[in-house]
């Protein structure tokens, strides 16, 4: 048993579902309603393991389970472009409340949900990133549930680690590598920018990882969600269909 298991069974005897498929939340975020109202900032998105975690104060594993390691999941820095997450974060992840990724086999494409959102800057999108991310540690989880964010003017933003499964999609987040691209695309129309930069990310992806086409989904095909919302998601149907950029990646 390595340490990683060692530190699990620890939690699991504890009484703790870890496995995320069994923890039931309200939906909220990208999970928002059906006809794609905005979400609010705090409400979870269902199944981040920490939503059933033992109290993380005084619990023996807390100081001694080290940071995930890359062995799982090839390291983000590979990919050019990206922005670290320790640019824009204010606190670190928290890997004791989460499973680890244990590799990826498929990628999920979200929006965020919220209020409409056009502003191209750098301190715009790190704002909104780090107000999602707020949200979603302050219900204990072990970070913001997505792997990656893209914003308007297509930049793409390490988000939580890939070492650490997601919490991005009730019952499907083992093995699933979530990318949210920044506003409300049942209310608006993603830019070019982030179109583009969303294809070259996934393609660079399935490459890297190992993923068909056929495990590249969006939210609203695991669940009953607006989510990605109507133009993200006529975007991903037309790039994944013949002539499409992703099938031809
Ligand atoms: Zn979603």
């Amino acid at each position: 048993m390595n340490r990683r298991d060692a530190v699990k069974l620890v939690i699991r005897t504890g009484g703790v579902v870890l496995g995320g498929s069994a923890v039931a939340g309200a939906l909220g975020g990208c999970a928002s309603s059906r006809r794609g109202g905005p979400g609010k900032i705090g409400e979870p998105i269902p199944n981040d393991p920490s939503v059933a975690r033992a109290p993380a104060s005084t619990q023996p594993w807390e100081l001694s389970d080290p940071a995930p390691t890359s062995e799982s999941a090839p390291s983000v820095a590979s990919i050019r472009g990206v922005i670290s997450r320790s640019k824009w974060a204010r606190g670190r992840p928290r890997p004791w409340l989460a499973d680890p990724m244990n590799g990826v086999r498929r990628i999920t494409v979200h929006h965020d949900g919220m209020n409409p959102f056009t502003n191209s800057s750098w301190g715009g999108a790190a704002h909104r990133i780090e107000a999602i991310r707020n949200s979603h540690t302050r219900k204990g989880w072990a970070d913001i549930g997505y792997h990656y964010v893209v914003d308007p003017a297509g930049r793409v933003w390490q988000a939580r680690p890939l070492e650490l499964q997601g919490a991005h999609v009730r019952s499907a987040n083992p093995h699933n590598l979530g990318i949210c691209v920044l506003g409300n695309f049942e209310r608006q129309r993603p830019t070019s920018a982030a179109v583009r930069s969303l294809e070259d990310l996934i393609a660079s992806e399935m490459h890297r990882l190992r993923i068909p086409l056929s495990e590249v989904r969006t939210h609203q095909e695991f669940a009953a969600t607006a989510c990605p919302g109507r133009s993200l998601q006529a975007k991903m149907n037309s790039t994944r269909s013949r002539g499409g950029r992703l099938r031809r990646a």
